[in-house]
């Protein structure tokens, strides 16, 4: 299937995701699709774009920055991987939202650099809902107290949560997970916290979108359903 065929596809499945919800008498939002584009090139992006694609994720700042001048393609541009405070600069001129502020450290650093360039950047604190030592992010028991913490800082913009569920072979054990995420989301939009406006549940990838639109994702992040595997 082309990239085209493979984005109406998974379209098709995010719209019977959200009819089951509704079904079963949940709010169903409408669900933002992020191609995540890391490793692919730029033809791939554009093919992707012309099928409907609005942003795009990427997870190292220099492959963006450089796929950025190339693209010909107005798109949003999204850092969904973890980011180092020697690139904050970089990022923050670069990207319209970093989903992956996973630290006091880096939130201070990313405000620094905005004010710097006159920015108002808008972020979401990455929670790392498996407790998983290989994963980025607040455990969620500290979520609370981070979302504090950073909504002192003028120059962010807290947009929501994201999360990278753990891997299982039986993809249904992340529901549990998910549903824990839709709490802490609603939990933290209910707090009326200062420079928030909270909006994106990010949660949901190639094995695990369907799953995340029942129980309340309204963004995605996919690659390889869309370009294939990355190698
Ligand atoms: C790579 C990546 C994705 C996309 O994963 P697929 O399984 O290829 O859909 C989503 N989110 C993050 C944070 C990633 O690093």
């Amino acid at each position: 299937m082309s990239i085209g065929q493979q984005i109406e596809v998974i379209q098709q499945n995010i719209n019977e995701a959200l009819s089951r919800r509704a079904c079963s008498g949940m709010s169903a939002p409408q669900v933002k699709l992020v191609a995540v584009t890391k490793n692919h090139g730029v033809a791939a992006m554009r093919e992707a774009v012309d099928s409907g694609i609005t942003t795009v994720g990427e997870n190292r700042v220099q492959e963006a920055v450089g796929k950025k001048n190339q693209l010909d393609r107005h798109v949003e541009w999204h850092l969904i991987g973890h980011l180092q405070t020697n690139k904050v600069g970089q990022a923050v001129a670069a990207f319209d939202l970093i989903q992956s502020v996973d630290s006091e450290r880096l939130a201070i650093a990313i405000n620094r650099v905005a004010a710097q360039q006159g920015k108002k950047q808008d972020v979401l604190l990455q929670v790392n809902i498996g407790n998983e030592e290989t994963k980025f992010g607040v455990s969620p028991g500290e979520l609370n107290k981070f979302a504090h913490f950073c909504s002192q800082l003028e120059h962010i913009r807290i947009c929501g949560i994201m999360a990278i569920a753990p891997y299982y072979e039986d993809v249904e054990l992340v529901r549990p997970l998910f549903r824990e995420l839709y709490q802490l989301f609603s939990g933290l939009k209910h707090s009326n916290l200062p420079n928030t406006a909270m909006q994106w549940l990010s949660m949901g990838m190639t094995n695990d979108y369907q799953i995340a639109v029942e129980e309340g994702s309204n963004l995605v992040r996919i690659g390889t359903a869309i370009f294939g595997s990355r190698k």
